[in-house]
């Protein structure tokens, strides 16, 4: 028998829209505690890739993280079984401050309202968030003024206390300043060590930077993967990269 892949596996994946093939039979492997960046040109497919792994879009074809099969599966479903994600426009609630955003996300994990329980201190999940994020001084910061990174950082965070397996971050640095892409390179590559991450990305510098393996799509396909030299010294890639 097959030995169980314990990371995202994905096999021949295909999402169509109204006759249009966005993602075109894709095979995907992240093993478990590693971080994949997804990269290529706008339209490349990888949203939906993204989007179908967390159920929002309809696909064909598996995926699977671990021994949970994905396909198929509802959104809350599948975010029930530890696949977190991230949009491009972070999602906290702007008026409750760090640590209440953290809590309602601790306590939707947990299916409880723990943000209601009058307790003292700050759960040891929550307080390993914090510190993870970086956002330990701003605990009481209202979520609303926290700069565009933070709130990135806080949507991760609130991955976190969710004790998602497999996150799913779509252009984390989009809008960053450059000491913020930094942070959060750093904050990926330590999240990885205990986390399946997927990271859609834009921003090429990143890229270089941080990627330890890439996969680049274009047109819905897979054309390279490997080391960010492999792909940036793939005669494919710089073709397509420079037609654009
Ligand atoms: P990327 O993230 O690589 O920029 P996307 O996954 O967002 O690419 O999009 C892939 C292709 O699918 C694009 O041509 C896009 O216009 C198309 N697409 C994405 N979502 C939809 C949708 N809901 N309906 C129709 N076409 C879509």
């Amino acid at each position: 028998t097959d030995q169980i892949f314990a990371g995202l596996k994905i096999r021949d994946l295909k999402v169509v829209f109204d006759g249009f093939v966005a993602v075109g039979g894709v095979d995907l492997e992240v093993p478990r505690n590693d971080i994949r960046f997804l990269i290529g040109p706008n339209g490349a497919g990888k949203t939906t890739i993204v989007d179908a792994v967390t159920g929002l879009v309809k696909s064909t074809g598996t995926i699977e993280f671990g021994e949970q099969k994905l396909h198929g599966k509802k959104v809350h479903q599948i975010a029930r079984m530890g696949i977190g994600r991230t949009f491009q426009t972070a999602t906290v609630f702007e008026e409750l401050s760090v640590l209440q955003n953290l809590d309602i996300a601790a306590g939707a994990g947990r299916g409880v309202m723990t943000m209601l329980r009058k307790r003292k201190g700050v759960p040891e999940e929550v307080a390993e968030a914090l510190d993870t994020i970086k956002l330990t001084k701003q605990l009481n910061t209202p979520a609303g003024i926290l700069s565009h990174g933070q709130k990135q950082w806080l949507e991760i965070g609130m991955l976190l206390v969710q004790d998602s397996k497999l996150l799913l971050l779509d252009e984390p640095v989009a809008g960053m300043s450059h000491d913020e892409r930094d942070a959060t390179g750093e904050l990926l590559n330590e999240i990885a060590g205990t986390r399946t991450v997927v990271v859609v990305e834009h921003d090429m510098d990143f890229m270089r930077k941080f990627a330890r393996s890439v996969t680049v799509l274009h047109q819905g396909t897979k054309l390279s993967e490997g080391t960010v030299a492999e792909v940036q010294g793939d005669p494919k890639v710089q073709e397509v990269y420079l037609g654009q």
